[in-house]
């Protein structure tokens, strides 16, 4: 694909190598092995020598073409498909730590991501020591001898705090670490990290990528030796690799992704604002409000806003479980970047295995709500979470 096409272009286009039947659409190859010619074609196969498909373990035609073409959208040089958003994370410091090795990690991550980094990579003598997220001066003050990776996400979730990737990876390159982006929320539609200096970008794509809620997958990205060197040999031997069911049904939802993420962030502003005007809200959490504390950070860094809103009841929990169990449209699940809107109640689902002393430090608090804005109609969604603010 020539790469002067736009991002949509791309999204349709890149990765698409016809089958002798010459299908439209991407064919999905289901096959868990490939055949040789000769005995000389699977030695050379297995040693190199010939470019070729030989285990799905390792790679896939469908698998690639996924990898294709999330790499144009975030313009790397390589990409790496994962069975899903957690295995791409664990592949990341697999392929490229060793035990003694440090990580700085922002406080406002995904929990499982927390439970990865604490509980397990602990285990293998990994460190992490877990600062604010907007503050860059703890970030520099938190590198020492050792430091190997810096891992952030932006917007977090689910207080949509922004972090400063330019900044960020500044600080990474004087600690002679590599800088490590989920971007996840912004997806490449609205957001490019790797074109901000960071060296690596995380994805779960069950999230936008996917967009209807579906399938597991994963990927990381970055350039080609950190990716295929370190990250791709760790996963060809270990194993999380996506399945090609799954990576086509990825290929098919990014397709549609930069018109989904447009509506999401529309729909998502509007519901913003008409929270920050209800009674009972304290406080909305959202990048593209003014009231957000970076919002010039974030109205430089990503095109808009995306798709999560959350916010704060005064009255705690009890008037956010009601808000919670008056909704008729919207799903009570803890997924996000479905077309369907969601709603969570962070501090007992999503972040209740973490401790209180550390939701009290991210700033997750009985009264907070967490809405994935989907696709339906603004004035249905603010009529599901009107009833419940209203203590109908
Ligand atoms: C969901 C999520 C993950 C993990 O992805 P899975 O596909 O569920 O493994 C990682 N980071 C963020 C920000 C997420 O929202």
């Amino acid at each position: 694909m020539p790469d002067d096409f736009e991002l949509q272009t791309l999204a349709l286009h890149t990765g698409i190598h016809r089958s002798q039947f010459n299908e439209h659409s991407e064919a999905l190859y289901l096959t868990s092995s490939f055949v040789f010619d000769s005995a000389a074609q699977a030695a050379a196969r297995f040693s190199g020598a010939e470019p070729g498909n030989i285990y799905s373990r390792f790679t896939n035609p469908t698998v690639t073409a996924f990898e294709e073409r999330l790499a144009a959208l975030e313009g790397a040089e390589a990409c790496v498909a994962t069975s899903s958003g957690m295995s791409a994370i664990l592949a990341c410091v697999m392929g490229l730590l060793s035990a003694g090795d440090h990580i700085i990690a922002s406080r406002s991550l995904f929990g499982s991501t927390v439970s990865l980094f604490n509980n397990i990579l602990k285990r293998f003598n990994i460190e992490t020591t877990f600062v604010s997220a907007t503050d860059i001066s703890a970030w520099e003050a938190a590198a020492k001898p050792g430091t190997k990776l810096l891992f952030v996400e932006t917007p977090s979730n689910p207080l949509t705090e922004i972090s400063d990737i330019s900044a960020l990876a500044a600080v990474a390159k004087k600690a002679g670490a590599w800088l490590a982006v989920d971007n996840c929320f912004c997806s490449p539609a609205l957001q490019r990290p790797l074109e901000l200096g960071a060296d690596l970008v995380i994805h779960s794509a069950t999230k936008y990528l996917e967009g209807q809620g579906r399938v597991l997958g994963g990927a990381v990205l970055g350039g080609r030796d950190l990716v295929m060197d370190g990250i791709f040999s760790f996963l060809r031997t270990a194993g999380p690799s996506l399945s090609p069911f799954n990576a086509w049904v990825i290929l098919k939802g990014m397709e549609t992704l930069k018109i989904r993420m447009e509506t999401h962030s529309a729909n998502a502003v509007e519901i913003a604002r008409w929270l920050e005007a209800q009674t009972g809200v304290a406080r909305v959490y959202y990048p593209g409000l003014p009231s957000h504390p970076q919002y010039d950070l974030a109205k430089r860094q990503q095109k808009t806003g995306g798709g999560i809103v959350s916010f704060e009841l005064e009255k705690g929990r009890e008037a956010a479980w009601r808000v919670v169990d008056s909704v008729r449209l919207i799903s009570i699940t803890a997924n996000l970047g479905d077309t369907k809107s969601t709603l969570t109640h962070p501090a007992t689902t999503t972040h209740a295995r973490i401790s209180q002393e550390s939701r009290d430090a991210a700033g997750i608090g009985e009264g907070l709500l967490r809405i994935a804005v989907g696709l339906e109609a603004v004035k249905d969604i603010r009529a599901d979470l009107a009833r419940g603010l209203r203590g109908e």
